[in-house]
């Protein structure tokens, strides 16, 4: 699961730009796919077949990363930046990032911000350049860029990095399709674009799949120092009850919570109070299904030093695993 965790979040996939990190996916998951496809957004379905024909099981993680798009470019060469999703500027100044085309730069705040003042609109690049005819030929306007990628063990199984929102729901869906036995209905695990910009891919793959089941995979905050979070860092798998964006189906809450103390696998429920997932796409779209979420307890969501405990996604992907292969009922 580590060697995953590392190739996904070393990869580029700011939202809009997420094909990349598809490659890579569809590459690892090519081994055990019964059908690979992509779709007009960016979207990437691995078909797992299964038992029962059908019913079919969607289970969703999004590529995506928040990101910063160029909106203009001074005559000193600075690069004036927008938020691609939810940038927390304190968290994400002074750091280094990366475009798309492999530019560097540092991100930093303009001279004399003062702290109440602090946003994105006070974030520039400096990318190394002279003046702006110098900037002009490494990046343009619209080109895209994150924080550089860094994985960073901390003490036991306990590791820090930017995007393990939601890479790590990338991770534990291909963890299960990699090593699930042949799963209870067709099950298509979709790696959803654009989530973190109002979870807009995964509304044309639900639409597409039509399914009967959908789990989503996504990060919970977890356990941070003056936090009011309800899960905890490295107390297992967070089965969702609700978020702001959905109200998960009784029957999946309680067929997770089943299948977990049937496997002892550490479990602990989730209510968060602010933020959205892709549950809610499978919810509502077409005929809308039966929805659940298996979510990640993470610190520090959305700055370059999210932090996990590794012992919580290997609970987690027990869980996928274990309603992959036994169903909903
Ligand atoms: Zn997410």
């Amino acid at each position: 699961m580590l060697t995953l965790t590392k190739k996904f979040t070393s990869a580029f996939s700011v939202s809009g730009a997420e094909k990349p990190l598809a490659d890579i996916i569809a590459k690892e998951l090519a081994p055990v796919a019964d059908a690979i496809e992509t779709d007009a957004i960016g979207n990437l379905y691995v078909l797992k077949k299964g038992k029962d024909s059908s019913r079919k099981l969607m289970i969703a993680a999004h590529m995506d990363e928040i990101g910063f798009v160029v909106t203009s470019i001074d005559g000193d060469g600075y690069v004036h930046v927008s938020n691609i999703g939810g940038i927390h500027a304190v968290a994400s100044s002074y750091q280094k990032v990366r475009f798309q085309n492999g530019v560097t730069g540092v991100i930093v705040l303009e001279n004399g911000t003062k702290a109440a003042d602090i946003s994105v609109k006070k974030m520039v690049i400096d990318i190394g350049a002279k003046d702006k005819k110098a900037a002009e030929k490494r990046v343009k306007i619209g080109d895209v860029c994150a924080v550089v990628p860094m994985l960073q063990k901390l003490g036991g199984t306990r590791y820090a990095a930017k995007a393990f929102d939601d890479r790590i729901g990338c991770v534990v869906a291909a963890y299960a399709a990699l090593h699930c036995d042949t799963p209870a209905y067709d099950t298509w695990f979709v790696f959803t674009v654009q989530e973190e910009v109002g979870c807009r891919g995964s509304r044309p793959a639900t639409f597409r799949i039509a399914p009967d089941y959908g789990i989503a995979l996504d990060v919970t905050s977890a356990g941070e120092c003056g936090g009011s979070a309800v899960t905890k860092l490295g107390d297992g798998a967070a089965i969702k009850i609700k978020d702001s964006s959905v109200l998960c189906s009784a029957m999946i809450i309680d067929r997770l919570t089943e299948l977990a103390k049937e496997g002892g696998i550490p479990y602990q429920y989730e209510v968060l109070l602010a933020g959205g997932t892709d549950t809610s796409s499978m919810q509502v779209v077409g005929a809308g299904c039966a929805v659940g979420c298996i979510s990640i307890p993470t610190r520090y969501i959305h700055s370059p030093v999210e932090t996990i405990d590794m012992k919580d996604l290997d609970a987690c992907a027990k869980l996928l695993t274990a309603f992959i292969e036994k169903g909903a009922e």
